[in-house]
């Protein structure tokens, strides 16, 4: 017989010693790639991803192109190293999946009626999986697609809510997704209070469903100020090595 594992103790304390609402700590880093137009890197507790966008541009095959906008594509995809068991390089049907949601969530975002007849294409890689990772690849996406100057109603930040051990939590790690009860993971417009991807697994009281979504735009909220400050940050050091330049 397997043993349970045990994903909150009595004092409320889940595995990676976090508290029940807490997030995983979080590292951004804009404009990291010098080939690709805009990009960002995310660490989210183990977690480790890439994001590229090139565009707007001219689209190839041609015939894809629309005539009164942008044609966003979005590809999600994970390294064969970032998990445990070795993961084929070809797309799943699980990459798939997330790169059509994470492209839907950014739809409503993206000023794309403003670029017709070119295409944005925003590569999301994982390199380590921990848990979460449409998440923080939609956080990261966000980034990667201010620092190549899209235009954009708002940032979209992501961040799942669940219940595991019992409890509800913030920002599920990958045993939590997995031996956990539900995991709701929520993209999120802060500036507009929208949401624009929902997803759910698993099963949860109606009371508990709306208690977890309050807990991830919790979460959102609280990611959102870090895309801020780290946008602010690249920009920052731009300025700072402008000015060394010119007094010199
Ligand atoms: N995972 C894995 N192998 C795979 C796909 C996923 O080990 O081929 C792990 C990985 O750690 C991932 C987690 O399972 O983060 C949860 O996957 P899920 O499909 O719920 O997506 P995510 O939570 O990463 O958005």
């Amino acid at each position: 017989m397997t043993e349970k594992i045990v994903l909150v103790n009595e004092d409320g304390i889940r595995t990676d010693g976090r508290k029940l609402s807490e997030l995983r700590p979080i590292k951004l880093e804009v404009g990291i790639l010098s080939n690709a137009d805009g990009s960002a890197y995310i660490e989210q507790g183990k977690n480790k991803i890439l994001a590229a966008v090139y565009g707007p541009r001219e689209v190839h095959p041609r015939h894809m192109a629309l005539p009164d906008r942008a044609l966003l594509r979005c590809r999600y995809h994970m390294a064969p190293f970032s998990v445990e068991e070795r993961k084929s390089p070809a797309p799943s049907r699980r990459e798939v999946e997330l790169s059509k949601v994470i492209r839907e969530a950014f739809e409503p975002a993206i000023f794309l009626e403003k670029f017709p007849r070119t295409s944005i294409d925003l590569f999301i890689e994982v390199l380590q999986a921990d848990g979460g990772t449409r998440c923080a690849g939609v956080t990261v996406a966000s980034l990667a697609l201010a620092d190549a100057g899209i235009p954009m109603k708002d940032l979209i930040v992501a961040c799942a809510a669940g219940k595991a051990g019992g409890h509800l939590v913030l920002d599920l790690n990958d045993i939590e997704d997995k031996e956990g009860e539900a995991d709701i993971p929520v993209a999120y417009m802060p500036s507009f209070n929208a949401v624009s991807l929902l997803q759910m697994d698993g099963l949860l009281t109606i009371e508990e469903f709306q208690q977890a979504i309050n807990l991830a735009l919790e979460g959102c909220k609280q990611i959102y100020a870090l895309q801020k400050e780290a946008l602010k940050a690249k920009y920052q050091a731009i300025k700072e090595s402008t000015e060394v330049t010119e007094e010199e």
